[in-house]
């Protein structure tokens, strides 16, 4: 394996991968190649050739015809190449056009089925190979993708966090859910986690601040989808941008270290920190408190017979938590999870009372 993709999911370095959506000439990919080699900050070329598409009758990538297109645009900027594999013998075509690195799409991490066809297509071969999240929020399948690689004896993996697939209306393409990836990364320390903006946001103006983010969690690298003429692009038209808007926004980035050495630093973080745990410690004692006052309740309503929910008293509850939070300035999407999350314990709790249990 070339050695430059392999230090790529070694070392420490934010990895940066871009390229359009779609390839769809062999000049768009050409073009969009030499503009992403001139910012000298791109390490890996992106191009869709086979796009698995909601509908029948989509744009389905040009298929094979492409990988030519990106060798050739390989051989001119010296970018390495990336494509999206599907199935056994996407993994083939690549693989015969020198593709260096292979990804996993949203739609196929979701299917353990494919996800173990490809696994037994790349068995004891030392392919990288980037994981996307499935396209629903479950961590366990992500995860799962993952084993079966490592299972098949790959070594080169990296994650790339891409949003999940939400119902009703949100700003986001695939609202984030930040504490997924976060899990992965505690689950899979020593893998690479890259953050893909454009189909989390799905358009432009949200890209900046989505990248920022990503970096401020301590992820690993970036892969944002560029084309040379973005409002033309035949697939995600509406996400992509410029390689000319890709280094504007490359240059307003601030990239932050996991670590430092820097002793002032350190003392005030241990500093703050032992006081966030004894805030933690403080909050979980009066959570159990609160459980043990609501096991009284639970022998008291036993006794007279009375139902376990009352619908105007957790109205109230909820009602008085909100505005309190607001005044404290937590958000109100937390504390709505938070007050749920504790009445559903509590009627746990009374549960138990009330079955005798
Ligand atoms: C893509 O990267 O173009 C793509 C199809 O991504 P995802 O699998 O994240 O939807
Ligand atoms: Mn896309």
């Amino acid at each position: 394996m070339n050695s430059t993709i392999a230090s790529l999911f070694e070392n420490k370095k934010k990895l940066l991968i871009s390229g359009p959506c779609s390839a769809e000439t062999a000049d768009q990919v050409l073009h969009t190649a030499q503009r992403l080699a001139a910012i000298g900050k791109i390490d890996l070329l992106r191009a869709g050739i086979w796009k698995p598409r909601t509908k029948p009758g989509m744009f389905e990538g040009v298929g094979s015809q492409g990988l030519p297109w990106l060798l050739e645009a390989k051989k001119q900027t010296g970018l390495p190449t990336t494509v999206e594999v599907a199935t056994p013998k996407h993994i083939e075509d690549a693989l015969k056009y020198q593709v260096d690195v292979l990804w996993i799409g949203a739609r196929t991490t979701v299917s353990p089925f494919s996800v173990q066809e490809l696994a037994d297509a790349l068995k004891g071969m030392d392919v990288p190979i980037l994981i996307k999240n499935p396209i629903n929020a479950d961590v366990e399948l992500w995860c799962g993708a993952v084993e079966r690689m490592q299972q098949a004896g790959l070594k080169k993996i990296a994650l790339v966090h891409r949003g999940f697939s939400s119902y009703g209306n949100s700003e986001y393409r695939n609202p984030p859910m930040w504490h997924l990836p976060i899990e992965m990364k505690r689950r899979f320390p020593s893998l690479k986690m890259i953050c893909d903006p454009s189909h989390i946001c799905g358009n432009r103006t949200l890209l900046q601040s989505v990248a920022q983010k990503s970096i401020n969690l301590d992820f690993d690298g970036l892969m944002i989808e560029s084309h040379i003429q973005p409002d033309d692009a035949w697939s995600d038209a509406m996400q992509q941008i410029t390689p000319e808007a890709l280094a504007n926004l490359l240059d307003g980035l601030i990239w932050r270290n996991e670590n430092t050495d820097e002793a002032a630093f350190l003392n005030a973080l241990q500093a703050l920190r032992e006081q966030m745990n004894h805030v933690d410690d403080e909050l979980l004692t009066l959570l159990g408190q609160r459980m043990k006052i609501a096991e009284d309740i639970g022998t008291c309503k036993r006794e007279n017979n009375i139902t376990i929910l009352q619908a105007s008293r957790w109205k109230e509850i909820r009602e008085n938590a909100l505005q309190k939070a607001k005044k404290i300035g937590l958000s109100e999407e937390f504390i709505k999870q938070y007050v749920d999350a504790v009445h559903m314990e509590s009627i746990n709790h009374q549960s138990k009372v009330m079955n005798n249990e």
